[in-house]
């Protein structure tokens, strides 16, 4: 059983889900018809018309998974079921006396998911004419037919009414068998399906907020967070703009791929500051972050950003036991603004000036 959901499972559209349990379930359904067609003792042509249906449904199976002709298989299993094997076992079983009427409907309304577009429709139009021709042939020649005057080929069945009564319980417990089965089997794949969408659009939407190098949110969700915050109405909001100091001479003495290391133990020590769900940190832009963060004065915030600053100053790097990389930022208070622009001026500006201060330092407005 296993085996089987994963064979399923592993179809990659759900057409090809609904397909691929359809001939599964159709191969079983036609085995099963013919050993029941044998057990209820019905002519030996009836027996060979069954198993003939079971080789045809194995011929589909093998043209579908064996030679990958998907599209082939879809429009042979359509043609073969309602033009074919249907009808077949329709006179063989019974006709319209016998229960063969219910898999008549069956196999129209399997085409409906099955089949696309025109085929389809075409498929549909000929399927069910073929079943009226055969219920209109059904009810003048199967032996026993009313109108007496036309010969009765010796080899159609005739029902007595016990056995019309087996026959219609027969195939009322296949084709309920067939649709749990088959609604069952297509109800796990879909959830399957539906499960990896879910899972693939949460990535996609990480992928689409998280900055690849650093897995801190990205300047795109920064701002994002920034519009739909109460920055300016709620008095307890800090925002920190940082910027590594003499980055460029890192990356030139120790090459690029260091220089990306560190912008990762950075965004670490960034991360560690974090308090609050409603606090972020984001890279900004190349080696230029931003941080909002709630505190009850700028003393306190001051503080939180001034601990992560020694924090990454203290780090020893392996490229030389000695090195210090240290990093400068400005720091505001956003309900002193109204606006993102305005705050985002102020805080690049104190950064400047902790540049020109001699850097390592966090400046703050008095
Ligand atoms: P300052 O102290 O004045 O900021 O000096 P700086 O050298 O850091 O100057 P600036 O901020 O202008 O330099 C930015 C450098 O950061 C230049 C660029 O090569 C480097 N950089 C930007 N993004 C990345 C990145 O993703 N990886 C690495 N390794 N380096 C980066
Ligand atoms: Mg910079
Ligand atoms: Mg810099």
């Amino acid at each position: 059983m296993k085996k089987l959901l994963s064979f399923i499972n592993n179809q990659k559209t759900l057409e090809d889900k609904y397909f691929s349990v359809v001939i599964l379930v159709g191969v079983v359904l036609v085995i099963s018809s013919a050993i029941v067609t044998y057990a209820e003792k019905l002519s030996p042509v009836a027996n060979i018309a069954t198993l003939a249906s079971a080789l045809m449904l194995i011929g589909v199976f093998f043209v579908a998974y064996r030679l990958h002709k998907m599209d082939l298989a879809r429009l042979m299993l359509c043609y073969i079921l309602n033009c074919f094997v249907i009808p077949m076992a329709f006179f063989f079983c019974g006709g319209i006396d016998s229960g063969m009427p219910l898999y008549m409907v069956a196999g129209v309304f399997l085409l409906i998911p099955v089949l696309k577009g025109p085929q389809r429709i075409i498929c549909l139009i000929i399927s069910f004419l073929i079943d009226i021709i055969c219920i209109i042939v059904s009810y003048f020649y199967m032996p026993g037919a009313k109108v007496s005057s036309v010969p009765k080929p010796d080899i159609l069945t005739h029902l007595t009414l016990e056995a019309r009564f087996i026959d219609m319980i027969n195939s009322l417990i296949l084709i309920g068998m067939y649709l749990i089965l088959t609604t069952g089997l297509i109800m796990n794949a879909y959830q399957k399906e539906k499960e990896a969408r879910e899972a693939l659009l949460v990535k996609l939407e990480n992928l689409s907020k998280i900055d690849e190098l650093t897995g801190l949110y990205n300047r795109r969700e920064l701002f994002n967070y920034l519009e739909n915050t109460p920055l300016f109405k709620d008095d307890r909001f800090y925002m920190i703009m940082m910027d590594m100091d003499h980055f460029k001479n890192q990356n030139d003495t120790y090459g690029h791929s260091f220089g990306d290391s560190v912008l990762k133990a950075f965004a670490l020590v960034l991360k560690e500051t974090i308090k609050h769900e409603d606090e972020i940190v984001a890279r900004y832009g190349g080696e230029e972050f931003m941080m909002i963060i709630k505190a009850d004065s700028l003393d306190q915030a001051f503080k939180r950003i001034d601990d992560a600053r020694k924090t990454f100053e203290d780090m020893k790097w392996d490229v030389d036991k000695n090195l210090k990389i240290t990093f400068s930022a400005g720091l505001i208070h956003a309900a002193d603004y109204s606006n993102v622009t305005e705050a985002i001026s102020a805080a690049d500006k104190l950064l400047y000036q902790a540049k020109k201060s001699g850097r390592n330092m966090i400046m703050t407005a008095l």
